[in-house]
């Protein structure tokens, strides 16, 4: 094999390590090399794991004795974002608050890995507790952006996405509340995958927003995001919200061959370049006989103030638990009232303090009905719109994000910031799958960038995403 093995994907690994053209034990080698070489530029992982030997032994010898029969995951090192539980590792989603809180269990979906025999190269760098699109709100500095490092990764998954795009490993996971896997993907040139709401168990993941949350994969090919989705999917009894695995995995054909597309919310604010990206992508699409039908979302521009709305909401519920008392860095104060305030004036950063202000005013008596309950008729509201252009079309497409990756402090107003995510959110907010796949290069200051397509399918329909994805990418997915 010509190329470095840790630029492998997960198939070309899967298919060397069973070739017996490497072991378990190069392809760890090979990543951690290059992680070790790399992480001091990038800031990518907060922490690198030691080898795992006995994890590294078995992985070899289930290929040695189960071949083809073992899972294609085994003995693949996998990036895990600091927001998922790995017992006996410290998780700390990026924040002071949980600097020393080490996982007392697996997450679903680490569970799930390591059975399937993947191993973990480390914990990856994120905006606290997943709330950013640039990676830069880290209590631990920033990440770069490994084909530009004046640039950001994107977020808040950018430590896991520059993991991958570095080739420090072969694929990593993310989370994803309004865009946080796929954002960071389209800014380095990677697929993310953000799985329908209940795909995937939320059990042991480091909770943001609970009607929003979903992990997923960040890798280099579609079907690489398969094979991880195939493995992490699935109902889980610690997780209500779960679905069965079959539920997603039925629908694979794009029957009506019609793509929907809202002009309409494309008309301003996405780059020249990117726009011409964008067509010519969907060009392709009408060579293989697709054809390409405007679809209007007149509530969408609500989308993005909704999910500002609601996701602070339950995130200033969700992050109420860390007081210094049951996690974080507590008994500084003469009262238990002064150990609160010092324990969260200590341990949030400032876009975490903002949130929770901004998600206690929203759900306070005097604001609810204003703010709050509006948010969610707005989501009702979307719901419908996507659930009716999908009577006509079998996914909507637009670019994942208006422009390529920015550079570091060009965002420093919240407003411009969260205004990355516009294109993102909906899909959070709806529950349905969504897909960004590298649609070509734009340059700035010199530097060729990549830059993202986003498919929305609708709920359940996640395999068609791989199917479309797959055409952009030249893979053959069913
Ligand atoms: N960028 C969005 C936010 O700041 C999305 C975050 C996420 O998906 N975790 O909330």
């Amino acid at each position: 094999m010509t190329k470095p093995l840790n630029q492998l994907s997960i198939v070309e690994a899967a298919s060397g390590l069973r070739a017996k053209d490497f072991s378990v034990r190069d392809l760890w080698d090979a990543c951690m090399a290059e992680a070790v070489a790399k992480n001091e530029e990038l800031n990518v992982f907060l922490e690198l794991f030691d080898a795992n030997e006995e994890a590294i032994a078995a992985a070899q010898q289930r290929i040695d004795t189960e071949g083809e029969g073992a899972p294609l995951l085994c003995g693949i090192p996998i990036a895990m974002k600091d927001n998922i539980l790995i017992e006996g590792h410290v998780a700390s989603a990026a924040s002071k608050m949980l600097e020393n809180y080490t996982a007392t269990y697996d997450a679903t979906v680490t569970a799930k890995l390591k059975e399937a025999g993947a191993l973990f190269i480390g914990r990856t760098n994120m905006d606290e507790f997943a709330m950013g699109s640039s990676t830069e709100h880290s209590a631990f500095g920033s990440t770069r952006n490994p084909l530009d490092p004046t640039r950001v990764p994107g977020g808040s998954s950018g430590g896991s996405s520059a993991a991958v795009a570095a080739n420090m490993a072969l694929a990593a996971l993310g989370t994803d509340t309004g865009g946080s896997i796929r954002q960071p993907a389209a800014h380095c040139g990677l697929v993310g995958f953000k799985p329908t709401y209940g795909a995937i168990s939320r059990h042991g993941l480091i909770a943001l927003g609970s009607s929003l949350d979903q992990a997923g994969p960040l890798t280099h090919t579609v079907e690489d995001a398969k094979i991880l989705f195939d493995v992490m999917k699935g109902e889980d009894s610690m997780d209500a919200t779960t679905i069965p695995a079959d539920f997603c995995a039925t629908k694979t054909s794009a029957a009506k061959k019609r793509i929907g597309v809202p002009y309409h919310l494309l008309a301003s604010g996405v780059d020249e370049d990117v726009r011409a990206r964008f067509d010519e992508t969907l060009e392709k699409f009408k060579e293989e006989g697709y054809e390409i039908c405007e679809v209007q979302l007149p509530t969408s521009p609500y989308a993005l103030p909704a999910y500002y709305v609601v996701m602070p909401a339950e995130a200033s519920a969700n992050l109420a638990r860390f007081d210094g008392i049951r996690y974080g860095n507590g008994g500084k104060g003469k009262d238990l009232l002064e150990d609160y305030v010092i324990a969260k004036t200590e341990g949030f950063g400032h876009e975490t303090k903002r949130r929770i202000l901004l998600g206690t005013f929203v759900l306070s008596s005097g604001y609810i009905d204003a703010y709050y309950r509006k948010a969610q008729s707005a989501r009702g509201a979307l719901i419908a719109e996507y659930d009716k252009a999908f009577e006509e079309v079998d996914v909507i497409a637009f670019p994942t994000t208006p422009s390529p990756a920015f550079k570091f402090g060009e965002k420093s107003d919240p407003v411009s910031m969260y205004l990355e995510d516009v294109f993102t959110v909906t899909a959070n907010l709806t529950g349905m799958p969504a897909i960004s796949v590298p649609m070509g290069m734009v340059e700035r200051d010199g530097v060729q960038l990549p830059t993202g397509i986003h498919f929305t399918a609708p709920k359940c329909q996640d395999e068609l995403l791989f199917k479309m994805g797959g055409m952009v990418t030249g893979e053959e997915i069913y």
